[in-house]
């Protein structure tokens, strides 16, 4: 995509925040592939949501076909250039990899699927054959990997397909939340944009679907309905001070400083309250930003973090300190944060507890809450008949992604609660398919 054609505020301050994977070039892409084993079974395969032929794909950037390793990845992941960039590829393809057995650098899978999908990118090659519309009509509500993903597989069977999205840009969190050091929003945008070359689905922005008139019209426009709508703001925690100016969520702080021009400086003492992998990136985000200090706090141990371990190290490498076993009790400060109140905890017979007189406080000027995401309720709820799990996620048929609203169906982080890009693209994937089907019995 033309980096003039991105609005100024989706424009990457690439210095500030340098790519983890940068694109190989052709000879670092030659020689990474010249040491793949083409393993039978590749565990690399079965490692990967999407089951992208990994071999074949090496195979043919290691022959110079580039066009034909392009194929491979996209006939099995649709935001495959996106993938190669944000997947946890150290527990995935490339930690499944033969040679971490013999403790030698696994292939850098995702750099090579970068290298193969950006060159098709930028050459807008042609992969897929459409079909004459099959008369049918399908409404997608949320343009995220998943809503992208079953977008594509059903225009590869003909269907007419309208995506509805809140915002006014496509992507989900791979554009608003995940880091900016893994993927560049030029990048996020320009795979939906080659996509929508493709498959030629209508994306229509600043659409929200919201109440039971919206979701009627859809009913009653369209034969079926995917729901790819991921999950909501940051939870509270529920404590005294927790209104304060400079008291953020982690999804918001990070949509804001993706998508926003930076106006102010950052805090210079930061303080990240959660262990999953959101917390991760705001803590590392923070100090490309310019924090002196950022901590970590989390009321477990270091061990019980949900975070991926190379996510804990990418942060302790980028200066992030932690403390384990503290819990918030107040958020302190007159209007703005001035720091956080804390009290020690510990696990007895299996049960976190606070260690009663241990209270202590932690100066801050900037406090970002990464206990995680609360789940859409109020759209979903207005939707008849549809049923939900103890937590709160859709309930689907995991075969085709149906909902119990045959009408509907449903993938990515709505149904899973939360995981990766790769997930919700498998799971658009898999819905599409069954919507194909669920449409193809009935007449
Ligand atoms: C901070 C953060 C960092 C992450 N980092 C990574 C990472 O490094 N690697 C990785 O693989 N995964 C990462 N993830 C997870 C990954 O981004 C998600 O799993 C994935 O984007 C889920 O896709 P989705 O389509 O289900 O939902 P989303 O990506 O959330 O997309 C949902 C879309 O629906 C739209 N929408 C919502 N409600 C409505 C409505 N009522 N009407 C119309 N449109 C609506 C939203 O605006 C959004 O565009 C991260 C997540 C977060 C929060
Ligand atoms: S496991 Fe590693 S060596 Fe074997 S096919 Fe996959 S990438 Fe190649």
């Amino acid at each position: 995509m033309d980096e003039a054609k991105i609005p100024y505020h989706l424009r990457d301050n690439e210095k500030k925040f340098p790519q983890l994977k940068p694109l190989m070039n052709s000879s670092e892409a030659y020689y990474e592939s010249s040491r793949c084993l083409f393993c039978y079974n590749a565990p690399c395969i079965q490692a990967c949501p999407t089951s992208i032929d990994i071999p074949l794909f090496i195979r043919q950037i290691n022959t110079g076909n580039l066009a034909g390793a392009a194929t491979t990845i996209y006939k099995s992941n649709y935001l495959g250039n996106t993938c190669g960039k944000v997947c946890p590829t150290e527990v995935l393809c490339e930690g499944a990899c033969v040679f971490n057995k013999i403790n030698i650098q696994s292939l850098e899978i995702g750099r090579l699927q970068n290298f193969a999908t950006d060159n098709a990118i930028q050459v807008h090659q042609k992969i897929f054959d459409i079909p004459a519309d099959n008369g049918k009509n399908i409404a997608v509500i949320g343009a995220g990997p998943s809503g992208i993903s079953c977008a594509c597989e059903l225009r590869k069977e003909g269907y007419n397909v309208d995506i509805y999205e809140a915002k006014n840009n496509p992507s989900g969190l791979a554009l608003h939340g995940v880091a900016p050091y893994k993927i560049t929003n030029k990048e996020a945008l320009q795979e939906v944009e080659f996509l929508k070359e493709q498959f030629g689905f209508n994306i229509f922005y600043n659409k929200r679907i919201e109440n039971v008139s919206d979701l009627e019209n859809l009913e009653s426009k369209y034969n079926s309905i995917f729901i790819g709508v991921g999950l909501g703001n940051s939870v509270e925690i529920k404590i005294k001070g927790e209104d304060k100016i400079n008291c953020v969520g982690a999804t918001e702080f990070i949509e804001e400083i993706k998508t926003k021009p930076i106006e102010k400086p950052i805090a210079k003492n930061v303080i990240v309250l959660g262990g999953g992998n959101t917390a991760m990136d705001a803590a590392s985000e923070s100090l490309h930003l310019g924090s002196e200090k950022v901590i970590l706090a989390y009321r477990r141990s270091e061990i019980e973090m949900k975070a991926y371990r190379f996510e804990y190290d990418l942060a302790k490498v980028s200066g992030v300190e932690s403390v384990f076993n503290v819990a918030p009790i107040e958020i302190v400060g007159e209007t703005d944060v001035e720091g956080v109140k804390f009290i020690r905890t510990e696990t007895i017979n299996g049960k976190l507890v606070n260690i009663p007189g241990s209270e202590f406080i932690i100066n801050c000027g900037l406090v970002i809450k990464a206990t995680g995401q609360m789940k859409q309720t109020s759209m979903l709820t207005n939707i008849k008949g549809l049923t939900f799990d103890e937590s709160g996620r859709i309930s689907v048929n995991e075969t085709n992604g149906q909902t119990s609203n045959l009408k509907y169906f449903a993938g990515g982080d709505a149904v899973n609660g939360g995981a990766e890009v790769v997930n919700a693209v498998a799971e658009g994937k898999i819905a599409g398919k069954g919507i194909h089907e669920f449409l193809s019995k009935r007449n």
